[in-house]
C-alpha cells in the first residue's frame, strides 16, 4: 500500500498515531522495498518519533515490520531453548564473552548478531577482532550449523536480517535520533526475534556510561520492552545494570578480551562475576532449564567453576577461525606505553565517570569518532578501583595503555577528571539495580 510520506510525517509531528500499514510503509521504504519515501523524509520522521514518541502499539507494528524486512532465522533442528543475549551498550562491557560460553555450557543454544562500537560505548565485534583470525563475519547457515555444533556462534550484523533497522539505524546514528524509546526498543527486539530467540535476556545499562542515562528512562525503556516482546509472543527477562562506572577492570578490546579469559579461569571480579551469573541464571529460569532463579545460579556456578564455561570459550575461539588459544591471547603484548596514574587526596571514590573514561579510550584509539574509523585494539585503560573504595593520594587509580607517549599524557589529563574522591566513606554501587518487575 502506498502512502503520501509528508502527511506521514506531519502527522507524526503533530503528535498522531500512525496506522500498522504507514508503519509497514516506512519500513518498506527503509529496507529498499519501495522509493516512495526518500532518506530525508525517514530522517524528518525519525525526528518526529523523538519528539512526540509512539504509542506501544505503532511500537509492536514497527518491531514486527522490521523483523519481516528481511529473513529470520528458523533454529529448528538445535536444541532448545533459543537464547539470545542483548547489552543496550556501556563502557567495559565484555559480558557476552562470558556470559555466551556459560549459556551454552549450562545447556541453552545461543545464536548472536553483535555490533560494533560507537562513541564511548564499546561494541563486541571490535573486541573480538582484537583475536588474530577470529571471524566475526559467519553467515546464517554456518551460524545454525555451528551452534548445533557447540551450542553457540557469533555474527557481526548482516544485511539479511532486519535490513530495515539496519537503514534506520545508520539514520539515527548521523541524525541524533538514537535516544528514543521506541525506536530503541523495537531496533534491538526486532534483532533478536530475527535472530530465531524465544528467550531474550536484556542487560539494560543505566549512567553516565550507556544511552540511558537515569533510572526513570531506564524504566520507561524496560517497560516498552516487556510490553512489545510479550504481544510478539518472546519470553524476556530483563536487568537494569549500573553503568555509572565501568563494568570490570579493563576498557578496550584486546584488554577486555583477556580480562573475559581470565574471568572464566576464575578471576573475575566480583561485580562482573555477579552480573554474569545473574544474566545466565536469568536466562535458564525462563528458558524452563532450572526451576527458581537460586537454582539457575547454581547451574551457572557449577558451570564456572568447573571450568566448562572457560573450554567452552576456548572451543568457541576454533569454531570461529581463531589462530591463537586463550593462553596465547594472554601473552599478547599489548600497547608500548603503559602509565599509572594515582589518586591526588587521601578518601573515599565517589564516582568513576564511565563516560569520561569510555571517551579518554576513544581518544587513545581504542573507539570510533565516526563509522569506519579504524581502532587500535591494544590501547584501553585498567582501573584499579571502584566506587566505595578508599584511597590515598599517590595511590594509583588506573594504569593507561598506549600507542605512544603523547597519547598517554593526553589520556592521563583526561582521566584526572573523571575520578571524584570525597573525605566521608561511600556505600559501593550494587552492579544490578533492578530486575523486570522487582526491585533488587
Ligand atoms: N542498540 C541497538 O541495537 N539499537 C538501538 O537503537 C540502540 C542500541
Amino acid at each position: 500500500m502506498s502512502f503520501n510520506p509528508v502527511r506521514i510525517i506531519e502527522k507524526k509531528r503533530d503528535g498522531g498515531a500512525l496506522s500498522r500499514e504507514e508503519i509497514e510503509f516506512i519500513a518498506g521504504a527503509a529496507s529498499g522495498a519501495h522509493r516512495d519515501m526518500s532518506e530525508a523524509q525517514l530522517a524528518a520522521w525519525l525526528m518526529a518519533v523523538v519528539w512526540r514518541g509512539m504509542t506501544i502499539d505503532e511500537t509492536v507494528a514497527l518491531t514486527d515490520a522490521m523483523v519481516r524486512s528481511g529473513e529470520q532465522v528458523d533454529l529448528s533442528g538445535l536444541p532448545k531453548p533459543w537464547v539470545d543475549k542483548h547489552s543496550t551498550g556501556g563502557v567495559g562491557d565484555k559480558t557476552t564473552l562470558v556470559v555466551l560460553p556459560l549459556m551454552a555450557a549450562c545447556g541453552l543454544t545461543c545464536v548472536k548478531m553483535s555490533g560494533r562500537g560507537l562513541g564511548k560505548t564499546g561494541g563486541t565485534i571490535d573486541k573480538l577482532e582484537s583475536i588474530p583470525g577470529f571471524r566475526t563475519g559467519l553467515d546464517l547457515e554456518e551460524l545454525k550449523a555451528q551452534a548445533l555444533r557447540i551450542g553457540l556462534a557469533l555474527t557481526g550484523q548482516t544485511p539479511r536480517l532486519t535490513p530495515a533497522d539496519g537503514a534506520l539505524y545508520a539514520l539515527r546514528d548521523v541524525t541524533g535520533t538514537v535516544r528514543s524509546i521506541p525506536l530503541i526498543a523495537s531496533s534491538v527486539l526486532s534483532k533478536k526475534i530475527a535472530g530465531g530467540a524465544e528467550v531474550i535476556s536484556i542487560d539494560l545499562k543505566c549512567g553516565s556510561g550507556a544511552f540511558m542515562e537515569s533510572l526513570e528512562d531506564a524504566r520507561a525503556l524496560a517497560a516498552t520492552m516487556r510490553e512489545v516482546a510479550q504481544r510478539l509472543g518472546k519470553r524476556l527477562t530483563l536487568e537494569i545494570t549500573d553503568m555509572d562506572q565501568p563494568l570490570g577492570v579493563t576498557v578496550g578490546n584486546l584488554l577486555e578480551v583477556q580480562e573475559a579469559i581470565l574471568a572464566l579461569r576464575g578471576e573475575a571480579s566480583p561485580r562482573f562475576a555477579m552480573l554474569c551469573v545473574d544474566l545466565v541464571a536469568s536466562a535458564l529460569q525462563a528458558g524452563g532449564v532450572a526451576a527458581s532463579l537460586d537454582d539457575a545460579r547454581l547451574q551457572v556456578q557449577d558451570a564456572w567453576q568447573s571450568g566448562r564455561g572457560a573450554a567452552k570459550l576456548a572451543e568457541w575461539f576454533v569454531a570461529q577461525g581463531a589462530t591463537v588459544s586463550p593462553e596465547e591471547v594472554l601473552a599478547m603484548p599489548g600497547a608500548p606505553c603503559k602509565r599509572e596514574v594515582s589518586a591526588e587526596s587521601d578518601g573515599y571514590v565517589a564516582r568513576l565517570d564511565a563516560g569520561m573514561i569510555g571517551e579518554a579510550v576513544v581518544e587513545l584509539g581504542g573507539g570510533r569518532k565516526q563509522k569506519g574509523d579504524t581502532i587500535n585494539p591494544a590501547v584501553g585503560v585498567e582501573l584499579m578501583v571502584e566506587v566505595g573504595d578508599q584511597v590515598r593520594a599517590g595511590q594509583p587509580w588506573v594504569k593507561v595503555h598506549a600507542a605512544s607517549e603523547a597519547d598517554l599524557q593526553v589520556a592521563a589529563q583526561a582521566l584526572r577528571q573523571a575520578i571524584h574522591v570525597v573525605p566521608q566513606p561511600v556505600p559501593s554501587v550494587p552492579v544490578i539495580l533492578e530486575r523486570l518487575d522487582s526491585a533488587v
